[in-house]
């Protein structure tokens, strides 16, 4: 089997009202981005992938991917995984790109990926994040309607100027509703945006006073609250703590940096994403790695509902320490939906974590999404006869195709760039790295 084609299309999906987002103070995100690849071969199979990014995205696959996947087999996964490590040197992330030769693998193998990885479980839990900043009595009623629709857990953003402000939401929620949901924090601290004018950068002293107190509220986790690259700091803080873990790692990239974040001891739960820091496939030994250093892995989902089923399948592959389980009902109370796509599921904007209890606190697996839940229950509908607050991930019939790929009349641009071969037929091709 050969790929002779990789096609890149831009997709812009329309959001159905304003959305600032927590980690972005003073930004109206009008849209969801997305790049669909799909990877035909001269058999007639065809992978599918998405990145979550724009026209950089396609025109790093275009530059640095294509002229090296085509005339390639497929099913040789590892040998071109190179491919897509040395992209990043020049070019955009592109490690979605792994998500379309695993497709082409499945579907050869008339098999669900995660099966083929030696799939250990198909249930998972949700957890409920949230992605704007609101009051402790808008969160309140938030949990509420989460717990009647069936979440056990939820995220909260802190990103208020001054973050002791941000604690008011876990006190109100914890006073209102108890022990009923697990509570956790994302401080997003890992990226640019504290640095560009965004939300508040903490600094170390601010991350160990919020810390401690989330530790005393029982929060599961707290997320991101350093930079992704302050390895020391990171230590010192978990250090300093008892029960509170550390998560992070959707902003780190490649396998090499992940070993680095486990040998230096930044995080309790890495949170690598199959789209944007490693490809899914090699997120299995990151997962690997984890094990063996005793962490947990909770892959990370942003942007598409692509993605959110790339992750799902890695989530069903890797050994966790009991049942996974993954709500199906509910519907994320402070994000838009992308208007097409809520009927296409294609971009669903959904966030997607598996998190796994420290033995100490009793083993569960969670994967929690972050937006509308009406995508997912199309994308990994639930048998009936399961219990009310859990869905079924049925790897049997979900493999990385089964979503819908007809995002055509769902964009409100579509740019499709010019593969190798049709490039060549048409003077287009941008660089020629033959
Ligand atoms: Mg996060």
């Amino acid at each position: 089997m050969k790929i002779d084609r990789i096609t890149c299309r831009v997709v812009d999906f329309p959001l159905d009202r304003e959305f600032h987002p927590a980690w972005a103070r003073g930004r109206n995100q009008p849209n969801l981005l997305m790049v669909l690849i799909e990877v035909d071969t001269d058999d007639g199979l065809t992978g599918i992938g998405a990145a979550h990014a724009g026209l950089e995205a396609a025109v790093t696959i275009e530059r640095f991917v294509a002229p090296y996947f085509i005339g390639q087999d497929p099913m040789h996964v590892e040998s071109l995984v190179p491919v897509l490590r040395d992209t990043e040197i020049l070019g955009a992330p592109v490690y979605c790109m792994e998500t379309t030769l695993w497709d082409i693998v499945g579907k050869a193998a008339g098999l669900p990926v995660a099966r083929l990885w030696g799939g250990y479980s198909d249930r998972v839990i949700a957890y409920c994040a949230t992605a704007e900043v609101r009051s402790p009595a808008q969160r309140v009623e938030d949990v509420k309607r989460m717990l009647d629709e069936g979440y056990r857990a939820v995220k909260f953003r802190f990103h208020l100027p001054d973050p002791l402000e941000d604690l008011k939401v876990v006190e109100a929620v914890r006073a209102a509703v108890g022990d009923r949901i697990e509570i956790m924090v994302d401080a997003n601290q890992a990226g640019v945006e504290p640095g560009h004018g965004g939300h508040r950068a903490w600094g170390f002293a601010m991350a160990l006073t919020i810390a401690r107190e989330l530790q005393r509220m029982r929060v599961r986790w707290l997320e991101e609250p350093l930079p992704r690259h302050d390895y020391d700091g990171l230590r010192r803080l978990r250090d300093r703590l008892d029960t509170l873990p550390i998560a992070g790692g959707e902003d780190n990239h490649g396998l090499h940096e992940f070993k680095l974040l486990i040998d230096r001891g930044c995080y309790d739960i890495l949170q690598p994403d199959a789209l944007l820091s490693e490809g899914v496939g090699q997120m299995r030994k990151v997962a690997a790695l984890a094990e063996v250093a005793g962490l947990e892995v909770a892959p990370h989902t942003w942007g598409n509902g692509i993605g959110l089923l790339a992750n799902l399948h890695l989530a069903a592959a890797i050994p966790p320490r009991s049942a996974e389980r993954m709500d199906r009902r509910g519907a994320r109370p402070d994000a838009p939906r992308a208007a097409r796509d809520r009927r296409r599921g294609l971009c669903s904007g959904a966030r997607t974590s598996g998190l796994r209890d420290r033995a100490r606190r009793g083993a569960h697996r969670a994967l929690h999404s972050e937006h509308a839940y009406d995508h997912r229950r199309r994308l990994i509908p639930a048998p009936p006869e399961l219990e009310d607050d859990a869905t079924r991930f049925d790897a049997d019939t979900h493999h990385f195709h089964g979503v819908a790929r007809v995002p055509e009349r769902a964009a409100t641009l579509q740019l499709e760039l010019p593969t190798v071969p049709r490039a060549r037929q048409h003077g287009r091709f941008l660089v020629d790295l033959h």
